[in-house]
């Protein structure tokens, strides 16, 4: 019998595009499909770096960058410029290439959740189109929920209530992302359009969040709005990753020499940039913890580092610079917590290597992961109020303290409930196998 062939399509950038290698992986090693990986690019042809991880047998098929510059003006930020590149290229691009290159048609396309452009040009060339949602289902629950209103009145008071499985999903209006998402047309065009899709694959897994996962599947509000099958495949994380360079080799060497489980991971992804006032508390809080810690930091906000920090810190503390191969930190025996902004690729790491977090989210989903992880499922304790004492005080609990062990003992649970979900006949092994029958009888 043919393989099945399953094209993906990741947004360009880190957060995306690592869920949607794993799944690349997953199809082609676990399920045996064969796999066309698409990717932005301004050059021809050329497998870059981060895609040489996939297994030679992927096509990885280039997808030219739209010219946007008549388009935009030079002071159209960069967030939306790429929202227009990505756009526009999905536009151009995207039915021209599939014409031209793929000698196959896919039994299915994967988007992702911000291409979700790509699903009408599947629906034009007959394609099943699915859509990967890169973050939470609460967070998939939320943004349905508020689809199709602007109105925050469906937010007064201290909590909100989304429509549940058995019993409502109960969610802080502290977290709502106002300012990222709620009025964001661009946010909302997406989500919009998710009942095009023939099924939502998730990036978690059923135990990890059952009730999330019975509320969108089962609820007749998500019915009644033609929410498509969802599919929990998660967690898409990483096994391990190289060490590339000197740079990386001397963090690793320095986390070798440190007692086991002593480290505090500091990292907020790919985006998050702290303000003077956030750098200077953060590590006047670190100070006081006495915890040792690595931190990524960006060159720009070392500079509003308190002063003699680098000096009082020094052998218990790193401070390095914009990025660290982060999955091969949090599985170093040497890690001991990881303080993050609780983006959702950070929680699986974690969680998939059994260490517990510090929750300092800043926006977008982050505020709701954060609140989820800590009071629901117990993985993270978070700094409720911003300041040196504060922080201090939750760094040092979780790693010394009583809550720290319950976090420890909780975090260890869930990272066997993930491992469990993903080997066969398991929750998310499942889901996948699911998927992949329906996909076989499509010829
Ligand atoms: N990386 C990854 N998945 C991705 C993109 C990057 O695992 O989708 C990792 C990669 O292994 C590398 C780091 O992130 O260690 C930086 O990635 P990038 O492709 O930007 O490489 P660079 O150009 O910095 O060498
Ligand atoms: N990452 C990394 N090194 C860093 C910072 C981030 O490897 O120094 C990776 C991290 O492992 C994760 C991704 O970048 O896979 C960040 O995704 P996440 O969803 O946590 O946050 P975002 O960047 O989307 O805010």
């Amino acid at each position: 019998m043919m393989k099945p062939h399953i094209a993906l399509l990741p947004c360009p950038a880190m957060g995306h595009v690592t869920p949607m290698l794993q799944l690349a992986n997953r199809l082609v090693l676990i399920h045996h499909c064969h796999v066309t990986f698409l990717h932005f690019t301004a050059e021809d042809d050329h497998r870059p770096h981060h895609l040489m991880k996939l297994p030679p047998s992927v096509t990885v098929l280039p997808l030219p960058l739209a010219d946007i510059s008549a388009l935009t003006t030079g002071d159209t930020p960069l967030f939306s410029r790429h929202c227009i590149t990505v756009r526009e290229t999905l536009l151009r691009s995207l039915k021209p290439t599939l014409l031209q290159h793929l000698q196959q048609t896919p039994q299915a396309f994967i988007t992702d959740m911000f291409c979700t452009q790509a699903l009408e040009t599947c629906a034009q060339l007959a394609i099943p189109s699915y859509i990967l949602f890169t973050t939470s289902a609460l967070f998939l629950s939320f943004s349905l929920f508020f689809r199709d209103t602007a109105d925050n009145n469906k937010a007064s008071g201290e909590f909100l209530q989304l429509p549940g499985g058995c019993k409502p999903l109960i969610i802080r209006t502290a977290d709502l992302p106002l300012k990222y998402n709620l009025d964001d047309e661009w946010y909302r065009y997406h989500i919009k359009r998710i009942p095009k899709a023939s099924g939502i694959l998730l990036n978690t897994f059923e135990e990890l969040e059952p009730e999330q996962l019975r509320a969108i599947g089962e609820n007749s509000f998500f019915k009644e709005i033609d929410t498509p099958p969802i599919f929990p495949i998660g967690p898409l994380v990483k096994e391990t990753e190289p060490v590339c360079g000197r740079r990386e080799e001397c963090i690793m060497n320095w986390l070798d020499k440190q007692p086991s489980g002593s480290v505090v991971l500091v990292a907020f992804g790919s985006f998050g940039r702290l303000c003077a006032e956030q750098i200077s508390e953060l590590a006047w809080g670190l100070e006081l913890s006495q915890q040792r810690f690595l931190w990524v930091a960006r060159a720009e906000e070392e500079k509003d580092l308190p002063e003699g920090f680098a000096e009082r810190t020094r052998g218990t503390g790193m401070v390095v610079d914009s990025w660290v191969p982060q999955v091969r930190v949090l599985g170093h025996v040497s890690t001991g917590a990881f303080l993050s902004h609780c983006g959702w690729n950070s929680v699986m790491e974690s969680v998939c290597n059994g260490v517990p977090l510090i929750a300092w989210p800043l926006h977008a989903d982050q505020m709701m992961n954060a609140t989820m992880i800590a009071e629901e499922i117990g993985v993270a304790v978070k700094v409720k109020v911003f300041g040196r004492e504060e922080i201090g005080r939750v760094v040092r609990g979780v790693m010394e303290g009583e809550e720290g062990k319950a976090v420890k003992e909780r975090v260890k649970e869930v990272k066997e409930s993930a491992l469990k979900s993903l080997a066969k006949g398991g929750s998310s092994y499942e889901a996948l196998d699911s998927l992949l029958l329906q996909w076989k009888q499509i010829t």
